[in-house]
């Protein structure tokens, strides 16, 4: 189409020793899309995001993010990523945890007041961390993403180990979230697309085995086995 995408990435290939991570990906993100990485435990996913961030070199293929390489400056001040659990430090409160993360890189506390919004913790934003449930850390965690405004905000399965009502914010964060950047998020669990995705790659041992809508996905005959072996 004419809009540039915001990730392209052709015949991407990571190889860690003799574990073949990534095999051949090739798929393309649009602006404003909600974009899911579906596939079991070692599909890749992870992999895939680290290689976007920069924290990983992929082997062979090419990798573009808003038009220039990976790891480029420009390009990762562009991005917000919550690949690992979030280290916060426990004993301080959230909004000073952040306001840690945005001095470091020159931005000022406006923009922390601006995130604990974003993420509905500005009643919270006082208190020290270790009073924080886990869907409230990991809202956190996306808070401390969004700081400098990305243009891509990249995912690693965020409501692993929620409850059911920590995962029910998330979904509904990331919804939100959806107007003002484009979003990548991983899972291992067809529902979380389902709930929150537009389009979805499904992973297997690193190689692509299904890109598509969701609904169409969902719709296309054949896909359950496509999903079972996903899940
Ligand atoms: P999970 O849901 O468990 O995080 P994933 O889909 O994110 O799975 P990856 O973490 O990308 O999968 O792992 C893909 C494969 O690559 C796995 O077999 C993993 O053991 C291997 N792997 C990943 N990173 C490394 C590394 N740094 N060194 C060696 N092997 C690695």
């Amino acid at each position: 189409g004419a809009t540039p995408p915001v990730v392209e990435l052709q015949s991407v290939t990571k190889t860690f020793g003799t574990v073949r991570a990534v095999r051949g990906v090739t798929l393309r993100i649009d602006p404003g899309q909600v974009y899911g990485l579906l596939g079991p435990n070692g599909a890749g996913k992870t992999t895939l995001m680290r290689i976007l961030v920069g924290l990983v070199r992929s082997d062979a293929g090419t990798v573009q993010i808003l038009g220039r390489p990976p790891g480029d400056p420009r390009t990762l001040r562009r991005i917000g990523a919550l690949i690992e659990s979030p280290a916060f430090v426990p004993h301080l409160s959230g909004r000073v945890n952040l306001q840690v993360l945005a001095r470091a890189r020159g931005l000022p506390d406006a923009e922390v007041v601006r995130v604990l919004r974003a993420v509905d913790l500005d009643g919270a934003a006082d208190r020290r961390v270790t009073g924080y449930s886990l869907g409230m850390r990991q809202r956190l965690g996306v808070a401390g993403a969004l700081l400098g405004d990305p243009s891509l905000l990249i995912l690693d399965e965020p409501t692993n180990g929620l409850d059911p009502e920590g995962t029910a914010s998330m979904r509904s964060l990331i919804r939100d979230l959806a107007g003002s950047a484009t979003v990548l998020l991983s899972s291992h669990l067809l529902g979380e697309i389902q709930h929150v995705c537009d389009r979805v790659v499904v992973l297997d041992k690193g190689a692509v085995v299904a890109e598509d809508s969701v609904s169409a996905l969902l719709s296309r005959s054949g896909s359950r086995t496509v999903i079972v072996r996903a899940q």
